[in-house]
C-alpha cells in the first residue's frame, strides 16, 4: 500500500476515516494530535510545551514537529502496510520536511486525501465532540482560532499537493458511507 496523508479542517473526520482506512487495509496510523495529547496526558517535558499551543488552537512549531514525527514514524513497527499521516503535514514547511524524511529512507508520500466539508458541519460537530470526548481545545472560541490558522497555514498545502500530483479531494454530500465508498475506491485504483 502507498503511503497515505490525510488532510481537511478541524472536524473534517481525518481521525474516523484514518481508522476505516487503518482496518480495512491494515495500515499503520501516526495522528500527531494523539501522539500530543498523550505527551500532555504522561505529564512529560514535550507535553508540557505542547499543551501551551493546542490550548490556544496554535500549531507547535514546525522545527519541534518534525523531529517528533520522524521519531515516531522510525518506531512504527513493519507488521501493516504502508502508513497513514493524520494531521501532518499541517504546513508547507512540514511537507518539504516529510517529503525529504521518506526519500532519505527510500519512501514516498503516496497518496493525498482531502477532505472537504463545510464550516457550519464543522463546527457543529467539534461541538458535538466537545461533549462525548472533552478536548480542552474543543470550544467554540479555540474551535474559531483553529479555523483561522487551518486557512492561513494549513489551506495553502493543498495547492503544494497539487502540485505534486497525489492530491485527491472529497468533498462532504451528508453520507459517511458515501464518502468512504469513494474513498476506498481511489484507494484501490491507485495501489
Ligand atoms: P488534531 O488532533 O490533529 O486536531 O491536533 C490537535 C492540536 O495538536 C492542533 O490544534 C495543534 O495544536 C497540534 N498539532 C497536531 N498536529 C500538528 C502539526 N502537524 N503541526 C503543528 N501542530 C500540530
Amino acid at each position: 500500500m502507498k503511503n497515505i496523508i490525510i488532510f481537511g479542517a478541524p472536524g473534517s473526520g481525518k481521525g474516523t476515516y484514518s481508522e476505516e482506512i487503518v482496518t480495512r487495509y491494515n495500515m499503520g496510523h501516526i495522528s500527531t494530535g494523539d501522539v500530543l495529547r498523550a505527551e500532555m496526558k504522561n505529564g512529560t517535558e514535550l507535553g508540557r510545551i505542547a499543551r501551551q499551543y493546542i490550548d490556544n488552537g496554535q500549531l507547535i512549531p514546525d522545527d519541534l514537529m518534525i523531529d517528533i514525527l520522524a521519531k515516531v514514524y522510525d518506531e512504527q513497527e513493519g507488521g501493516h502496510s504502508g502508513v497513514i499521516f493524520d494531521g501532518f503535514p499541517r504546513t508547507i514547511a512540514q511537507a518539504e520536511a516529510l517529503k525529504q524524511m521518506l526519500a532519505r529512507r527510500g519512501h514516498t508520500m503516496g497518496m493525498m486525501i482531502e477532505l472537504d466539508v463545510d464550516e457550519e458541519t464543522l463546527m457543529a460537530r467539534l461541538l458535538r465532540r466537545a461533549e462525548i470526548e472533552g478536548r480542552a481545545d474543543d470550544n467554540e472560541e479555540t474551535i474559531k482560532k483553529r479555523f483561522a490558522v487551518y486557512h492561513q497555514q494549513t489551506e495553502p498545502l493543498a495547492k503544494w499537493f497539487e502540485q505534486e500530483g497525489i492530491r485527491h479531494a472529497f468533498t462532504w454530500k451528508g453520507s459517511k458511507e458515501q464518502m468512504l465508498q469513494e474513498i476506498f475506491e481511489k484507494i484501490e485504483k491507485e495501489n
